[in-house]
């Protein structure tokens, strides 16, 4: 509910756009001796109406879907922006991460938006999974596995460290480097179908992931 100050507030807003309407002061003046006549609950609603503001529940729903929107991990694991993808399960995806640590640096995301004490356990054993192959395949004498989260989207990152390798800073990898290192790490299997319908617009396909009939 809105208070009184709040109420004049508003109305000396409402009544200054009107102001500045380019129709007829005879509307103009209507308009205004409307909204002067309004109490806390018709104004609000009017707000509501115009979309002055928004009410509590669709405020809140339309922030949530404004994040989940706007998270990198989302977007990623719905295939809206390309990545360096070396596996994946019915529950999370592996990409290379593009400003690694080390060489080989991979985040395992969840595919749902969900914050890093709700992480799935099938997450964790991708994660080891690629640390697996991480030491085979690159050479890496340890493997650190640790769960994080960007802007509320939780995830996992597989660090591999090499003894002949002291890890700086992480910075921006070239994408022939990332490329080579997917065709390394990338895990030929069947493809797993989406549960979704795939939109038209096709996504920027990074990956050679040959179908192998069993
Ligand atoms: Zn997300």
């Amino acid at each position: 509910m809105l208070n009184e100050q709040e109420i004049k507030k508003i109305k000396e807003q409402i009544t200054a756009q009107i102001k500045s309407w380019q129709v007829p002061e005879e509307q103009k003046q209507q308009a205004i001796s409307q909204v002067e006549s309004m109490n806390s609950e018709q104004l609000e609603q009017f707000l509501i109406q115009n979309k002055l503001i928004k009410s509590e529940q669709s405020e809140k729903t339309a922030t949530q879907q404004t994040q989940e929107n706007q998270c990198p991990f989302c977007l990623i694991s719905e295939n809206k922006i390309p990545s360096y993808k070396i596996d994946e399960d019915s529950k999370s995806i592996a990409i290379l991460e593009i400003n690694p640590l080390t060489k080989g640096h991979t985040i395992i995301i969840p595919k749902k938006h969900q914050d890093t004490e709700k992480i799935p356990s099938q997450a964790f054993t991708l994660a080891k999974k690629i640390s697996k192959k991480l030491k085979s395949k690159l050479k890496a004498d340890n493997v650190e596995i640790n769960a994080s989260s960007i802007s509320g989207h939780g995830f996992i990152n597989v660090m591999p460290f090499y003894k002949n390798q002291k890890p700086t800073q992480r910075k921006k990898a070239e994408e022939s480097e990332l490329k080579k290192l997917q065709e390394k790490l990338i895990t030929k299997k069947r493809e797993i179908k989406p549960k979704t319908k795939k939109s038209s617009k096709k996504p920027k396909k990074l990956e050679k992931a040959p179908v192998r009939v069993p």
